[in-house]
């Protein structure tokens, strides 16, 4: 049984039954059923299907919205916001899949391969809980417009909103192409080390890890997005307001429970000073609960931050801030627990922190900036390399030209020149090193839901 609790309140959500380990083959063999004729639907009848389960998100928004807030604490603006954004973001996908479905010509001497792209079979999709409902489409929508079926185990913490996105979709879908499994690790660990084609993993870099244990088992094909220890670098003739509003965003958005929120920051020693004032600036803004319920007219609404997704969570953040500042980082802001109910942390800021602390080795996932100062750029990138992450990274310079050739010096899979590693819709997600095996997004990231198939001809 799971036993959800409200992060906001503290007090016990609904339990939930969990779905017995005996049943989890079953759900594959009737998702394995299912496939064959849904791959021969074709892809514009999926498509369609696909666009009609997102017309009932969308309808349900305030609900589905209602159990995101209910189940990991995200304030009600952020969580419809979460879903609306990713609802807009199917239509993107389809089309990119689209493209990763034309089959390649490769005429030779003696006649033609035709490179077709077909599905693998069944899908196990696996999802973490700080975006609910994003990461589910994430890898949802792929894996059903390329005609896999699928076996969804959403997070133990988010079940009932994950449950009704699959809902949704089960309205439109045919029988058995997507099935549901409810439970936390031993769920996810039975499935996915059970007969599925492809496993497609979006969690921690530990969950990752021993999803590709299970999976090497049975050579089952695997496509894993796991944690992050995001770095920014900046320069001291860097735009410093962009820099501190970007890091302020970066380090506090959804309590920093993102998997590419900046996690570190090393700024040149000449702008350290200047840059702290700012961060600290943009820091006192940020709202811990709800935003007041007027804005000034022109004024951009503060940032407003919920609590942690779980007391665990919440300890590993004090944990972490504690332990630094006993091994002498000084503490600027915050540093602390608020409020007596549910699993509130105040926006905090670190200064003087060492690559030798937990706090700038381990993912934090929560409402915290740490700033280290080094010597040069040069120093900057190194540090920021020095991890076993490698999801996303920025840098901050007055000299765009140099930054844009040094960018790729940064090993990490999205990277922003003074401004965010966010771009073009079709960019590949990808996490290097051990924030990702195999990325979604982009052609390429369609294509780890597909496998090729060459037929060659006279
Ligand atoms: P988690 O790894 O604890 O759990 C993720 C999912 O895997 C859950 O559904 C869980 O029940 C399941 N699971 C855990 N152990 C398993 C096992 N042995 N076999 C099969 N399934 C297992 O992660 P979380 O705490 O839910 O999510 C937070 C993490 O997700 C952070 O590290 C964050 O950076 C990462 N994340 C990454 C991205 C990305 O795009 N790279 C996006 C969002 C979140």
């Amino acid at each position: 049984m799971l036993r959800p609790v409200n992060p906001t309140t503290g007090e016990p959500l609904e339990p939930i039954p969990c779905t017995p380990l005996e049943e989890i083959p079953d759900r594959i063999s009737a998702a394995r059923r299912a496939q064959p004729a849904w791959d021969d639907l074709g892809y514009e009848r999926r498509r369609a299907l696909i666009l009609a389960a997102r017309e009932t998100l969308r309808e349900r928004v305030g609900a589905i919205s209602g159990w995101v807030h209910a189940e990991m604490g995200k304030l009600p603006a952020a969580a419809r916001g979460e879903v609306e954004a990713y609802l807009r973001g199917i239509e993107g996908d389809l089309d990119t899949m689209a493209k990763a479905l034309v089959p390649e010509e490769l005429p030779f001497e003696g006649g033609v391969t035709r490179v077709h792209h077909v599905p693998h079979g069944v899908a196990a999709i696996v999802t973490p809980w700080n975006f609910p409902v994003g990461m589910p489409l994430t890898l949802l929508v792929p894996a059903l417009a390329a005609g896999n079926t699928v076996v969804f185990k959403p997070s133990e913490i988010s079940t009932r909103t994950g449950l009704a996105v699959a809902d949704a979709f089960r309205a439109h879908l045919p029988e058995g192409v997507l099935q549901v499994v409810a439970g936390a690790d031993a769920e996810g660990a039975a499935l996915v080390s059970a007969e599925v084609d492809l496993i497609a993993f979006i969690g921690s870099r530990e969950g990752g890890k021993k999803i590709l244990e299970a999976a090497s088992r049975r050579a089952a094909r695997v496509l894993l997005e796991m944690g992050g220890k995001d770095a920014m670098v900046v320069a001291s003739d860097a735009n410093l307001d962009a820099a501190a509003a970007f890091a302020t965003r970066g380090s506090f958005s959804n309590a920093g429970q993102v998997c590419c929120s900046v996690e570190r920051i090393y700024v040149e020693a000449h702008a350290e000073g200047a840059f702290l004032e700012k961060l600290l600036s943009e820091t006192r803004k940020v709202v811990v609960g709800e935003a007041p319920a007027l804005t000034e007219a022109g004024k951009t609404p503060p940032l407003c931050i919920g609590p942690l997704a779980s007391e665990q969570q919440l300890h590993h953040v004090e944990r972490n801030v504690q332990e630094a500042v006993r091994m002498g980082a000084r503490l600027l802001a915050g540093g602390r627990r608020r409020g007596d109910r549910g699993n509130h942390f105040e926006p905090t800021v670190l200064a003087g922190v060492r690559g030798d602390m937990a706090i700038m080795r381990e993912e934090t996932f929560g409402p915290v900036a740490c700033v280290q100062s080094v010597a040069s750029i040069e120093e900057g990138i190194r540090l920021a390399n020095d991890t076993r992450y490698g999801l996303t990274a920025t840098l901050w310079t007055g000299d765009e030209a140099r930054g844009r050739q040094i960018a790729l010096r940064l090993e990490a899979g999205c990277i922003g020149v003074n401004r965010s590693f966010g771009g073009a819709h079709d960019m590949p997600w990808a996490g290097t090193k051990e924030s990702g095996y195999g990325h979604t997004r982009g052609v390429s990231g369609m294509r780890h839901f597909l496998q090729p198939r060459s037929v060659t001809t006279r």
